[in-house]
């Protein structure tokens, strides 16, 4: 280490596409000479990479940026930054409430941080940059080649959403659907594959709707099936899917593909056609259930997860029932649920049947108790079968054993050295665990 090394310090708050978004921020920052640390005490800059989508992860920034008042009094040199979900919805009123604060950058602005950072440490002024643009330049950033490089990564296909649910800030703070050109995509995933990588997941808010707003573009399953065809790429994942643009060709590409792996992550929100209506979503339980039923006979190994919520305004025992016996018809592998969590600027947030957090609280229990059992079966209906891992890492409990996942997405650890991290390797299912799945080597 010399004297003038320079350190960032990125903390990341949400979903998968700000993992990798603040990956891009330190392939970006690298190229300015910038190193990252998880030592905030050394950074030279701190970035936070928000998330508004529920309360809970945005009171989770204030409470961080709150906590680094004290490093700034110590360090004035410091740079403390913003991006991400909250940034792009709160902009210049965040820069007025922190006043240790630096830079806010939103989400279309991501490419600009070094020329921001730059401005700030030059004027030593507040900044915020929230404009939107025709086109997201950070779409098309590869995360530069890393020393301890993964077997599996993230590579960003979509950003932003039409759809405007009712209940959801995705559309206002990471603005209307921006796909990626394909041969950005194809170009990122070849260069992923030539440094050893792979497993890629394709990111987007709603990835099967890809290729909506380029004219003459590749439909989602066509991107698929040139992926399919990178030589040295073994598998292919993809999030998040939304029921209303899952077509035919899709579910068939379930079957034809053999690099895409078997899992889909469909979230349905809510079992009841009433609240499926008022959420704006623009699929029927009916239309929801056949597409699942449809996936299982085309591919029966298929894992299917999704997200769901409860306590949307309205939302009556009935209704909860109703998403209760979806969830028992479908037999999720898993779940991500919440309680409703109203935004502002959202038209839920508005409607005047808002219901009570013991409510919530009592019925996310009622629904977690239920995917749990069901999780539990799933993954014990699989013993004795045979699965393809692919080999990530080592397990996070013993340096014997090795952790990797099925093509359906679940973790299964094994006895077996760090050699074989990077292949595919068959195992015996011994146990199924609620998280997890033991497995032997044959
Ligand atoms: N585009 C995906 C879709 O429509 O299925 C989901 C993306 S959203 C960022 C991720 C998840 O957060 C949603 O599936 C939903 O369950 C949850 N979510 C979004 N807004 C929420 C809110 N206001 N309260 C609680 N959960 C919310
Ligand atoms: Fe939000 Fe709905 Fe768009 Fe998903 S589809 S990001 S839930 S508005």
């Amino acid at each position: 280490m010399v004297p003038n090394d320079k350190f960032v310090y990125v903390r990341t708050f949400g979903c998968q596409m700000n993992v990798h978004d603040s990956e891009k921020m330190l392939t970006i920052l690298a190229e300015n000479d910038y190193r990252p640390t998880d030592d905030i005490h050394r950074a030279d800059i701190i970035l936070l990479n928000t998330c508004s989508v529920r309360a809970k992860p945005e009171h989770k920034v204030y409470s961080a940026l709150g906590r680094l008042k004290k490093l700034k009094e110590k360090n004035h040199h410091l740079v403390i930054g913003v991006g991400g979900c909250v940034a792009q919805q709160e902009g210049k009123r965040l820069l007025d409430r922190i006043g240790h604060l630096d830079l806010v950058f939103g989400t279309h602005n991501l490419h600009r941080l070094p020329e921001l950072i730059g401005d700030v440490q030059a004027s030593r002024k507040q900044k915020c940059a929230v404009e939107f643009y025709d086109e997201v330049k950070s779409l098309d950033l590869f995360p530069a080649p890393t020393y301890d490089e993964k077997v599996n990564s993230y590579v960003t296909i979509m950003q932003g959403c039409d759809n405007f649910c009712s209940f959801c800030i995705v559309p206002y703070v990471r603005g209307r659907q921006k796909s990626r050109h394909s041969e950005s995509i194809l170009e990122e995933i070849k260069a992923l594959t030539r440094r050893g990588v792979r497993e890629v997941t394709l990111l987007g808010q709603n990835v099967n709707s890809y290729g909506k707003d380029l004219s003459g573009g590749l439909t989602f399953p066509q991107l698929l099936t040139n992926i399919n065809e990178i030589g040295g790429l073994r598998r292919i994942r993809f999030t998040t899917s939304h029921p209303k643009d899952i077509s035919e060709e899709l579910i068939m590409a379930f079957g034809k593909l053999e690099n895409v792996c078997k899992h889909i992550h469909l979230p349905f929100q809510s079992g009841s056609d009433k609240i499926l209506e008022r959420m704006n979503r623009g699929y029927t339980r009916k239309q929801y259930l056949e597409k699942g039923e449809r996936l299982r006979d085309v591919c029966p190994e298929v894992g299917i997860t999704a997200d769901v919520m409860v306590g949307f305004p309205g939302e009556n025992e009935g209704d909860f029932h109703e998403t209760l016996d979806l969830i028992e018809r479908l037999q999720f592998d898993n779940l991500f649920s919440f309680k409703y969590s109203p935004r502002k600027g959202t038209r839920a947030a508005q409607f005047p049947d808002q219901i009570d957090e013991s409510t919530r609280s009592h019925r996310l229990e009622v629904l977690q108790k239920l995917q749990k059992r069901i999780t539990l079966e799933r993954n014990q209906a699989l013993e004795g079968s045979y699965e393809e891992i692919l080999v990530e890492g080592l397990s996070k409990g013993s340096k014997e054993e090795v952790t990797g996942r099925t093509s359906s997405n679940k973790v299964v650890n094994f006895r077996g050295s760090p050699d074989l991290i990077g292949q595919l390797v068959k195992v015996r299912v011994e146990e199924g665990y609620a998280n997890s799945l033991r497995g032997k080597t044959i």
